[in-house]
């Protein structure tokens, strides 16, 4: 017998009180209508997918590459496209917009994983990949902006090592990457020359870790960590858990969203060997979710490796709280965790990236309630000279004051009295 019918059943609901909570869904979903309209017209890479196969095989042909090419992350990372010739032989690049690259690049650095290439849209100037990946005029035209006082320099107690805060540290081992952002905050670093920071400055770094009792974490980043080659990144995971006072590693890299061919068999048999790991990667649009990626966080998780997001909010690409929570579902249906919304920095060359907080606010308040809390990462705004990470979020806490009752307001906007204990005299 159904037990939902059995009214002695804990499971038994009386119609009329279902018919109340049919009501209050109903409401609950008209919350959410203005999303349900618009996201089935937000590109994804699972959508998008033939269009960005037809890229890929049109890649292949102007650099003379193969499939087992395309599939060889070494070939990606030696074959970037730096050059307008090769880039207008891929997408449409107009004559002025050729002039505008070359221009910008006389400045800053660029490099486009083919891989990441194939994503973009050919035609399309708003196209959020081409955004990320190409240079533009604003980038050189940027001559205003300050650059901030670099971090590094207050906050690098050893070599190699960024310190912002008490029990964990960075260890930034090379300023490379497979596509060069131009969104990037470490602009000024990745456009040195290439390097790989060799076994001997590590292992300075390592040895600061080593002094340190309280650093009980460390993040292996860049640059991109995983442009390391395997038995490097094998050295100094191992170099780590030698220390007893590290308990958790974690690795900086992007390559799930711009080269996931790095995600290779040997790589994953590495990490199978180190537990616990953590890889933090920056996706920032749905049209970066492919079924590439997925592949390569499958690998990853059955390495036993935990997956986290962190974005950055970028105006005219992420900006909008449509797309990004878009995005946060993208990346949950993959397994990785949405963790961070970064606030771009007012640095020189990416200042025309900035949005007003209020909208990583917003983003915030539309994600909240109104998907899963699994969904919702926390925004950040960096404070300057390496004074850390500091979230920012809407406010809910509308009155507190210490007779034991509290003011807030819900997700959808209700707002409710609370009794909480009172405080010990
Ligand atoms: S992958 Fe990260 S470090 Fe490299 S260019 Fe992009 S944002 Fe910068």
């Amino acid at each position: 017998m159904s037990v939902v019918n059995d009214p002695g059943s804990p499971m038994y609901v009386p119609e009329a009180n279902r018919r109340i909570a049919r009501e209050r869904a109903e409401q609950h979903v008209k919350l959410i209508k203005d999303f349900l309209e618009i996201r089935d017209r937000i590109s994804t890479g699972m959508k998008a997918w033939d269009r960005i196969i037809e890229r890929k095989e049109r890649i292949l042909k102007v650099l003379e590459a193969t499939d087992e090419d395309w599939n060889d992350y070494r070939w990606h990372l030696t074959h970037g496209i730096t050059s307008t010739e090769t880039l207008s032989r891929i997408i449409d690049l107009s004559p002025e917009a050729i002039v505008d690259i070359e221009k910008t690049t006389s400045l800053y650095r660029w490099q486009i994983s083919p891989y990441y290439a194939s994503l973009m849209d050919p035609k399309d100037r708003d196209c959020p990949i081409f955004k990320q990946a190409v240079p533009t005029i604003k980038e050189y035209l940027d001559t205003k902006t300050v650059e901030e006082p670099y971090a590094l320099a207050y906050n690098s107690p050893a070599p190699l090592i960024t310190r912002l805060y008490a029990d964990r540290i960075i260890i930034n081992v090379t300023n490379m990457c497979a596509t060069f952002c131009r969104h990037c905050l470490r602009k000024k670093d990745i456009d040195l020359k290439d390097m790989v920071y060799p076994r001997e400055d590590v292992r300075a770094a390592l040895d600061y870790v080593a002094q340190c009792p309280e650093i009980r974490d460390v993040l292996i980043t860049g640059g991109d960590a995983l442009v390391l080659p395997d038995d490097y990144l094998d050295w100094i995971l191992t170099e780590l858990e030698k220390i007893p006072h590290v308990e958790i590693k974690r690795l900086g890299s992007r390559m799930i969203a711009t080269l996931p061919q790095r995600i290779t068999s040997d790589l994953c048999d590495v990490f199978l060997r180190h537990k616990p790991l953590y890889l933090n990667t920056q996706f920032n649009h749905p049209l970066e979710v492919t079924p590439e990626a997925e592949a390569a966080v499958d690998r990853l998780i059955n390495a036993g490796v935990l997956v986290g997001n962190q974005s950055v909010l970028l105006k005219g690409i992420n900006n909008d709280k449509h797309v990004m929570k878009k995005l946060v579902h993208e990346l949950l249906r993959i397994r990785i965790r949405p963790y961070y919304i970064f606030n771009c920095k007012k640095l020189k060359g990416i200042r025309h990236f900035r949005a007003p907080v209020a909208d990583g606010l917003n983003i915030l308040e539309n994600l909240r309630g109104y998907t899963s809390g699994l969904g919702v990462p926390t925004f950040i705004i960096t404070a300057p000279e390496g004074k850390g990470k500091t979230p920012l979020a809407p406010t809910y806490l509308l009155n507190y004051n210490r007779n034991g009752k509290l003011l807030f307001r819900t997700w959808a906007g209700e707002v409710c009295e609370y009794e909480d204990e009172l405080l010990e005299p």
